[in-house]
């Protein structure tokens, strides 16, 4: 199917849409579609306080919603758009399926509606991976802003994907960050160029299986029509490059740690260097940044810088807006954030490494660690990870409900490293779990938060745990003083 062809065909007026969910992306989809003359029905599972005032103020607009029954498909329905982290086996789906029914998620609506009222639809340049999507479209962003580009992130960040393309501001191009469950519901997207950063096990038990998974993710590379970009040291992203179909010319480009070679992008000496955008890939590469441009500079924050290099250059953007886009970036909050010193210890807060591959990748941008993890493990094993970072842990300090697996862990691969175990989850735990990491820590080392677990059992989100870590070591910084 064409990129161009589907919005201005689909004809609105009088089509009975179900929308499923109330929430951020089904009331903006509702509204979209009232407005354009469909018949919509909304239907939610909840039947809160909340959603009722949501669905009064639908109602009041002519939406019919349906409260306490997201399972049973209204019969007219000729099309079901779907919120993104709805489950495929879920009833409602199963009887679109058997109906006929198409289902459609929120980008496949945002990508559909693109360009309906006339105005030429801005290219996408989408990334997806298990883990740096927010980081990397973040820097993609900062880089064609750079180049001067009317652009903004995407996705799960920022302006949501229907305000971009049904919004008043005008974009030169967009920079999509795209979950795995955003994916599956997105049949029709064709990116100008896409990234699939790395590939590990997660939310299996929404996709059903790794193999579900990675096809989702694969979803992303779909119809490009300049480049795909895979990570040259997770073999399972080139695969998902040789199994998409792309549009002819489409090129496969490659990011690496390393040297790179002919249409790869690469570091040689500290510089980042492509070897893919360039005259005569074969003999030249051009300087595109320093690895100290890259804010931080840990090895998988420049493994993204490097794919967010690969997709500017492949819209055609020129290095020294590269460099300066790098440059001007700030990584979000807790995400590998320095806190502070404190009696020549560095805090860092990667509240944000919420699994185990995200953890590894934390952990190994440090020498010598204390290094605070638990919380809840949402079915990972531990084994792996403590074996990698083994010698670099000076010591550990445990919080959290599932604590113990990270402890067994340990015990059967790093059986001198020093634990702490604490068993509290009350406010003043992660304050405990400060102090006893200082009281671990020698001159050199990083205290680092990267709990490979999620948040939940002690904490609201993430940020708070965040938060209160970072609050703790603020603390016994003002107390050194
Ligand atoms: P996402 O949007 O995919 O969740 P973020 O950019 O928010 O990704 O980063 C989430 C966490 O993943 C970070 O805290 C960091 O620890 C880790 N991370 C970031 N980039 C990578 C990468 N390229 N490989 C592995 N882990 C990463």
């Amino acid at each position: 199917m064409g990129s161009q062809e589907v919005s201005s065909t689909v004809d609105w007026q009088g089509k009975h849409v179900t929308v499923a969910g109330l929430g951020v992306s089904g009331i903006p989809a509702a509204r979209a579609l009232h407005e354009r003359g469909a018949l919509v029905t909304v239907v939610n599972d909840g039947d809160d306080e909340r959603a009722r005032a949501q669905a009064a103020e639908l109602e009041a607009l002519g939406i019919t919603v349906r409260l306490g029954d997201g399972a049973t498909l209204p019969p007219s329905t000729e099309l079901v758009v779907t919120a993104p982290g709805w489950q495929p086996d879920k009833p409602l789906f199963l009887a679109a399926a058997e109906a006929g029914v198409p289902v459609w998620g929120d980008v496949e609506l945002a990508w559909r509606l693109r360009g309906d009222d006339g105005r030429a639809p801005a290219p996408w340049l989408a990334v997806t991976g298990t883990n740096g999507k927010t980081t990397t479209v973040r820097m993609l962003a900062s880089i064609l802003e750079a180049a001067g580009l009317r652009t903004a992130a995407v996705g799960n960040i920022g302006v949501s994907l229907l305000d971009a393309v049904l919004g008043e501001t005008e974009y030169d191009v967009l920079a999509v960050e795209l979950s795995s469950y955003q994916l599956h519901w997105a049949p029709s997207l064709r990116a100008h160029s896409a990234a699939v950063l790395n590939l590990a096990p997660d939310h299996l038990d929404w996709h059903g299986s790794m193999a579900a998974y990675a096809a989702d993710k694969g979803r992303v590379y779909e119809g490009n029509t300049v480049a795909c970009v895979y990570n040259a040291a997770d073999p399972a992203t080139e695969d998902l490059v040789r199994e998409a179909d792309v549009e002819e010319g489409c090129r496969a480009i490659g990011f690496t740690l390393g040297a790179p070679g002919p249409s790869q992008l690469g570091v040689v000496d500290g510089i980042l260097v492509d070897r893919a955008f360039v005259a005569n890939r074969q003999k030249q590469a051009q300087e595109l940044a320093e690895v100290t441009d890259v804010n931080p500079p840990a090895p998988h924050n420049i493994a993204n810088a490097l794919a967010a290099a690969a997709l500017a250059r492949a819209f055609g953007v020129e290095p020294a807006a590269v460099r300066d886009g790098l440059r001007a970036f700030r990584p979000d909050a807790h995400r590998i954030e320095h806190v502070a010193d404190v009696g020549e210890v560095a805090y860092v807060d990667d509240s944000k490494a919420t699994n185990t591959h995200a953890t590894e990748a934390s952990l190994a941008a440090y020498d010598s660690i204390v290094w605070i993890a638990g919380g809840l493990a949402k079915g990972a094993t531990f084994d792996e990870l403590v074996t990698g970072a083994a010698k670099r842990l000076r010591g550990v300090v445990l919080i959290g409900a599932d604590r113990a697996l990270i402890h067994e862990a340990l015990t059967r691969h790093a059986p001198e490293v020093p634990v702490v175990d604490l068993d509290r989850t009350d406010t003043g735990a992660m304050s405990e779990a400060v102090a006893r990491a200082a009281g671990l820590a020698r001159p050199g080392d990083t205290v680092l938060l990267a709990p490979a677990c999620a948040s939940m059992d002690m904490f609201t989100n993430y940020n708070k745990r965040g938060e209160a870590f970072a609050d703790a070591v603020r603390a016994r910084a003002d107390e050194s003083a």
